[in-house]
């Protein structure tokens, strides 16, 4: 394998190559990217999500605070005193950890009261929590899907979806075209039991949203169920932040919505919300619900961060005035930010070497955003990808304008200079 051609993917599998011999062929190719300085992953930070983070990163003169682009909280919500005091009110009344799964011992009641709480957000009556967005997901696939069932997914649904699909019945279509997924519907009809197309509201590499309201439509027309993961809309999207549900207005239309709470919610876990039946089935068919234990007391703290949904508006609002001072900043810089209607940004580069080159110098000048390269997304659609946060503030993402308009007089990154 050349190690400089390589990815992610080269490894999962090499010919030739027991599991041992696998992992040792692994770690060389790691100390390969640290060598060249291309291993900007699990970076280490000593402070929690916020909108500066302080990292000591190797060759970038020791401990600094970094504008941070990474986090996924929003509203900035892991930080606000009510959150925080509602996670240590759960310790302190119930203890550190459930003691069991939700089915012989470790339901509490507010594991209740937040079944109910995220229901209720979604104008919906039932829901099943699991410990991650990424296990509500994929259990939900895994427990639902038989063999005479087949599942359509939009190409850019999370890691999470394709995973509870590994073995099942599954058809792709291209990102957001409704044209594809029409001749699939149409091709699939009768000739399985049940069909779920499964897509995200808002796509975590390019932040766009999916058309809603013309996805369900055509789905039902054709007798299938729509699942639809909101994780990045929730919170975000939406007068109120009920995502793109409220977007459309589709509340009751929607048969089955996932998320979760690592995100505007500011803690860990995830939610499924469907009809009462189905959540029933799932609450004692489910093998994650029923073998593994739930949500530590901590996540009472989620309550709250449902409920400032509501009781704090501003949040919101401080959001989206970042989101588009960034935006239109980015772009009268001649950058390609692409299709983005969210708090995710991406810059597009489109080659992966320059891209690892502009994430270093944006950490030189003080910025932590993720380079995206293959397989994450294609090669040709490599990029810096951002999120924003109600609390970062104007003179934070003036930093990180400056320094783009700084990279793109040395590096060939703006717009213009691609066409
Ligand atoms: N769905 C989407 C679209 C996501 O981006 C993520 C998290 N990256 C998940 C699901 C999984 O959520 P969690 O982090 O709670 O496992």
């Amino acid at each position: 394998i050349d190690f400089e051609q390589a990815s992610f993917k080269d490894f999962e599998n090499p010919k030739g190559y027991n599991v041992y011999e696998r992992s040792a062929l692994f770690s060389d190719y790691l100390d390969s990217l640290d060598k060249r300085g291309h291993l900007n992953y699990r970076l280490e930070s000593t402070t929690g999500c916020g909108p500066t983070v302080n990292m000591d990163i190797k060759g970038f003169g020791g401990p600094r605070n970094y504008v941070g682009l990474v986090s996924n909280d929003y509203l900035g919500f892991t930080q606000h005193h009510l959150v925080k005091k509602a996670a240590v009110f759960g310790i302190t009344y119930y203890g550190t950890g459930a003691g069991a799964s939700p089915a012989i011992g470790g339901h509490f009641s507010f594991h209740q009261e937040l079944e109910n709480k995220i229901a209720a957000f979604f104008r919906r009556d039932a829901a099943i929590i699991y410990t991650t967005g990424y296990t509500a997901n994929s259990a939900t696939l895994l427990c639902m899907l038989q063999d005479e069932d087949l599942a359509i997914i939009d190409m850019g649904v999370h890691a999470s979806v394709q995973e509870g699909l590994r073995g099942k019945n599954v058809k792709t279509f291209l990102h957001n075209n409704l044209e594809m997924l029409e001749r699939i519907l149409k091709q699939s009809k009768g000739k399985y039991r049940s069909i779920i197309v499964v897509i995200d509201g808002v796509y975590s590499q390019d932040g766009d949203l999916a058309p809603l309201d013309q996805i369900v439509e055509l789905v039902h027309q054709y007798g299938g169920y729509v699942m639809l993961d909101d994780a990045h809309g929730t919170g975000v999207i939406g007068t109120t932040g009920r995502g793109v549900i409220e977007l459309y207005d589709l509340f009751d239309k929607v048969d089955i919505i996932s998320g979760t709470f690592s995100k505007t919610f500011g803690h860990i876990g995830g939610y499924v919300i469907a009809s009462p039946d189905l959540i029933r089935f799932l609450k004692f068919q489910s093998r994650q619900h029923l073998f593994s234990a739930t949500s530590t007391p901590a996540a009472m703290s989620i309550i709250k961060a449902i409920e400032l949904i509501d009781e704090e508006p501003e949040w919101m609002d401080m959001l989206w005035e970042n989101v588009r001072y960034f935006s239109d900043g980015l772009r009268s810089l001649g950058l390609d930010i692409g299709t983005t209607s969210s708090a995710i940004i991406p810059v597009k580069i489109r080659d992966a070497k320059l891209t690892g080159e502009v994430s270093r110098l944006l950490l030189k000048a003080g910025v932590y955003a993720n380079p995206i390269i293959y397989p994450a997304v294609p090669k040709k659609d490599s990029r810096i990808r951002m999120s924003l946060m109600a609390t970062h503030k104007k003179e934070h993402l003036d930093i990180v304008l400056n320094a783009y308009e700084d990279i793109s007089r040395k590096l060939p990154i703006r717009l213009a200079t691609e066409v």
